[in-house]
């Protein structure tokens, strides 16, 4: 993939189009802003050396956006308030990730000191929804889009018309809302006031990564994954199934994948939250140990 230029806003593909563990990151010349330092490790010093990084902005607290953020170790970050704490401490990261499976966690534990060099650390600012923060170059508007995790924020940059939109990102998987606190409802709205932002230049975290123009029908495909998922839950749901035979039908990743620590995880992060969804709706009923669809 191409590195491109934008005005002032570069777009620094990640290693392997992006793909987890990896991510693009994006650059501000001349204002020196590095947001999500995931990308390709080679690039990101060269940067520091050639550009001058002054500080670092993630997006969200999640490890595909900060694998490399050990290079920046002494200089100013920013993040949401609300995604700040799992930054704080391993264990506060997977207390997020709702990570209750003593294996797994001890899965996770060495992976995020060792792939992703998790160090403990202390924001020096919160970025706020609502924001406008002028960085002499670019004005950068600061959007609240929970849901994916509590605190993702998007970035609006205006003069060029640039939106980065971080973990929507338009790919044929679909939205992630598998942490603790994460939300199907906030996905969907964030998503949408996404769609309404008037840019001439939409920017992901993965894969594809830049669309010059409006996304068109993937914002709608992407969204379609959501009920996609949730027409096979509720097909499965017309006997009473476990929370196990839930998850054992691999409705998220299609077919069992290993390793079970990172997907069986994910898979039963995500389910539980279209159970939560479709409980509160009266759709499904839980009795005991099974869930059904009602009616
Ligand atoms: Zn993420």
């Amino acid at each position: 993939m191409e590195e491109q230029h934008f005005g002032p806003v570069w777009f620094i593909p990640g290693e392997n189009k992006g793909k987890y563990p990896f991510c693009h990151s994006l650059y501000i010349e001349g204002a020196g802003v590095l947001i999500d330092p995931a990308s390709d490790r080679d690039r990101l010093v060269q940067l520091r050396e050639t550009q001058g990084i002054k500080m670092v902005w993630l997006s969200h607290a999640h490890e595909d956006h900060f694998m490399h953020l050990d290079l920046f170790d002494d200089l100013p970050l920013w993040i949401s308030d609300r995604d700040s704490a799992p930054l704080s401490s391993l264990e506060t990261f997977l207390d997020s990730y709702g990570m209750d499976n003593h294996d797994f966690r001890g899965y996770w534990r060495k992976m995020l000191e060792e792939e992703f060099h998790f160090k403990p650390r202390k924001p020096t600012q919160f970025l706020q929804g609502g924001q406008i923060i002028d960085l002499g170059v670019v004005t950068v508007e600061v959007l609240s889009t929970s849901g994916h995790t509590p605190g993702h924020l998007a970035f609006f940059f205006r003069e060029p018309k640039v939106l980065f939109i971080g973990d929507y990102d338009l790919t044929r998987f679909g939205p992630w809302y598998g942490d603790a606190h994460s939300s199907i409802e906030e996905t969907i709205d964030s998503v949408n006031r996404l769609k309404r932002t008037p840019a001439e230049v939409f920017l992901t975290s993965h894969e594809t990564g830049v669309f010059i123009g409006d996304p068109g029908k993937l914002w709608d495909d992407y969204l379609e994954v959501i009920q996609e998922r949730e027409r096979k839950l509720l097909d499965l749901l017309k006997e009473p199934r476990t929370i196990e035979e839930i998850v054992g039908s691999w409705i998220i990743y299609g077919r069992e994948r290993e390793p079970k620590a990172f997907f069986e995880f994910g898979e039963r992060g995500l389910m539980e939250k279209h159970l939560d969804r479709l409980i509160k709706s009266g759709v499904v009923v839980q009795k005991k140990d099974h869930y059904v669809k009602t009616g």
